[in-house]
């Protein structure tokens, strides 16, 4: 799963529909633990050349207009407007990761977190979309669990799908088998409530 659903998905559940969910991430597809700790390496050394590189163009930024165009905000806009947009953005999807228990993104989502945009296009606010980005939709969590703050109700997420489906559709086999893989992450009271304690 691309971080940036986070912005979007809300529970399934009849009566809930609860938004947003909150992401513990488990594992990374791949190589993208390593991508990651890369990216902030550099990223923290004031380099995004690579990050930047991969997103190719769905990054545009005129700095002499001063004109902002993004995967995040997805309307081309003028940077005293972004700089609203791209605040909403940063917080309704990465406040929204709770753990990763690899640790290969705590770093990286704190810095992104912590930037706090100027009003105008300066270099760190270019690095600082580059990198966002990147982050929000160019890594692929592997394996985690999407948790309802409302309803208590967990979504798996399973080679790279979240799968969000509600009570009468759930695969009760596949929950249960989900849960005793990942139980040493699983919150307690999850495990509880679907018995697998
Ligand atoms: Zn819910």
């Amino acid at each position: 799963m691309r971080l940036w659903l986070l912005d979007i998905l809300a529970c399934p559940a009849d009566g809930c529909k609860h938004y947003p969910l909150k992401l513990s991430i488990f594992e990374w597809e791949g190589d993208d633990a390593s991508r990651i700790l890369k990216a902030r390496e550099s990223y923290a050394k004031g380099n995004v050349e690579n990050v930047k590189r991969e997103l190719k163009d769905s990054v545009k930024i005129d700095r002499d207009k001063g004109i902002v165009e993004d995967e995040l905000v997805r309307s081309p806009m003028k940077v005293e407007d972004y700089v609203t947009a791209f605040k909403e953005k940063v917080d309704s999807i990465f406040k929204n990761v709770v753990v990763d228990e690899t640790g290969a993104s705590i770093q990286l989502l704190k810095a992104i977190l912590d930037f706090k945009p100027p009003s105008v296009l300066d270099e760190s606010f270019e690095k600082a979309i580059y990198i966002t980005n990147w982050l929000a939709f160019k890594v692929n969590v592997q394996s985690g669990i999407l948790v309802c703050d409302n309803c208590g109700r967990f979504y798996p997420i399973l080679e790279t799908i979240p799968h969000m489906l509600p009570d009468d559709l759930r695969n009760k086999k596949e929950d249960r088998e989900f849960l005793l893989k990942w139980r040493k992450f699983i919150p307690k009271k999850i495990l509880e409530a679907e018995g697998v304690a």
